[in-house]
């Protein structure tokens, strides 16, 4: 089975080309918070840098990342908790989830949990991540 039609990576029971995928492979904008949210949970369970670098707001955005080549972090699931658009401007946006993981080899492996609280900002209709807050 090719990539995009598996069921996508983001939980969201859809399959990946019209989920994530659209975003991640053929230049579509996320159309909102959430969405891009769970693009670049997809975009880490895949290991895809250049979207990760390029829906990051360049000014917070690092030079390059320290993706898990290797592959001993295995991404077990997301559950998205909370997304507020800022009503004021409607170009600002929380999203806060919850992603699952394991780390380690074979031996060893122990299941995390990383809560985040993240910001997002709209510039030009594109949603951009800026950074995380962890409760
Ligand atoms: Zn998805």
């Amino acid at each position: 089975m090719t990539v995009a039609s598996r069921v996508c990576c983001c939980d969201s029971g859809k399959f990946y080309a019209p989920c994530c995928g659209r975003f991640i492979e053929n230049d579509e904008h996320a159309p909102t918070a959430e969405a891009l949210m769970r693009s670049r949970y997809s975009a880490y369970v895949l290991r895809h840098e250049v979207y990760l670098l390029s829906t990051w707001h360049k000014s917070t955005r690092p030079a390059s990342l320290q993706l898990d080549h290797a592959a001993t972090t295995q991404w077990l699931g997301l559950d998205i908790k909370r997304h507020v658009v800022n009503a004021a401007d409607n170009d600002s946006a929380i999203v806060e989830f919850v992603a699952r993981f394991k780390i380690g080899g074979r031996l060893g492996k122990r299941a995390e949990r990383m809560h985040e609280v993240s910001h997002f900002i709209r510039e030009q209709g594109c949603w951009f991540y800026v950074d995380g807050e962890h409760p």
